[in-house]
């Protein structure tokens, strides 16, 4: 389902450039003999829009069973407030869309985005300029700040329209289009640049979290990814290491791998298991 939705973004590219080749674009001579001549500027409208690289998925570090059994029993992890919290990830990670389980799983980082369309790219393909935070400390996606990037809306809109969207980033892609705001008119130019879609992710809702472990216990292999707090490695979870001195106490050397917090933030994936 996913896949079809990026193909949505890619492929009207084809039957774009065909119209534009159809339609004209030609010189026109008129009158006879060749004595008057009028040519037509030439403008080539169409857009191509390609990936150019695939939205990053974070390595996970940890895997962890979450098993529903053994909720809120004596001596294991499982807790309802646990539950409650990973459904929540989860529900952000999963794109309402019309496949038979109703959701599929996303296949990039979901967030929010601000944004001012600037220019109709056709099919609900925007150019925009759009602002979003950064997701795993700029592994995943660096932050937005009046940035450029590509949109792939749910509906029509109009150039100036502003909004605020939830989206999936689907990596990036490479748009070659002629330009049509100030003051790069009539510029036939290729960006590369962050592309989003814009989609509706399940809700966090105690219905939907029975509906959940229904799922669960009847067998369907769901899982969650989240970012936990580790110890740091390098500085066993002290913030900082130390270096033998001659005659004189260590020296403390800050550890530079988890900013001398002594955690880290490591990607976990939680599989769900009746
Ligand atoms: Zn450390």
């Amino acid at each position: 389902m996913i896949k079809r939705l990026l193909l949505v973004l890619m492929a009207s590219a084809l039957s774009t450039s065909a119209q534009t080749t159809s339609f004209g674009v030609k010189a026109t001579p008129v009158g006879q003999k060749g004595v008057t001549k009028v040519i037509e500027e030439e403008v080539d409208n169409s857009v191509v829009i390609s990936t150019f690289r695939e939205a990053p998925s974070p390595a996970t570090k940890l895997s962890r069973t979450f098993q529903l059994s053994k909720l809120n029993k004596v001596g294991f992890t499982e807790t309802t407030k646990e539950l409650q919290r990973l459904f929540a990830a989860y529900t952000v990670q999963r794109i309402v869309d019309g496949s038979p389980a109703g959701s599929s799983k996303a296949t990039g980082h979901v967030t929010t985005v601000n944004y001012a369309l600037l220019q109709d790219l056709g099919d609900n393909r925007f150019l925009a300029k759009a602002a979003w935070p950064a997701a795993d400390s700029n592994e995943i996606l660096a932050a937005g700040v009046d940035t450029m990037a590509i949109l792939l809306l749910d509906k029509p809109a109009k150039v100036g329209d502003t909004g605020k969207l939830t989206s999936m980033h689907v990596g990036t892609v490479s748009l070659l289009f002629t330009a049509n705001y100030p003051p790069l008119v009539g510029k036939r130019l290729t960006l590369r640049r962050e592309a989003f879609l814009e989609c509706a992710t399940l809700e966090d809702s105690p219905a939907a979290l029975q509906k959940f472990i229904e799922s669960v216990n009847a067998g369907a292999e769901l899982s969650v990814l989240t970012y936990e707090q580790a110890a740091c490695k390098k500085c066993a979870g002290f913030g900082f290491t130390r270096e033998p001195q001659k005659g004189q106490l260590d020296k403390r050397i800050d550890c530079v791998d988890c900013a001398k917090t002594g955690k880290l933030s490591v990607a976990s994936e939680t599989k769900f298991v009746p």
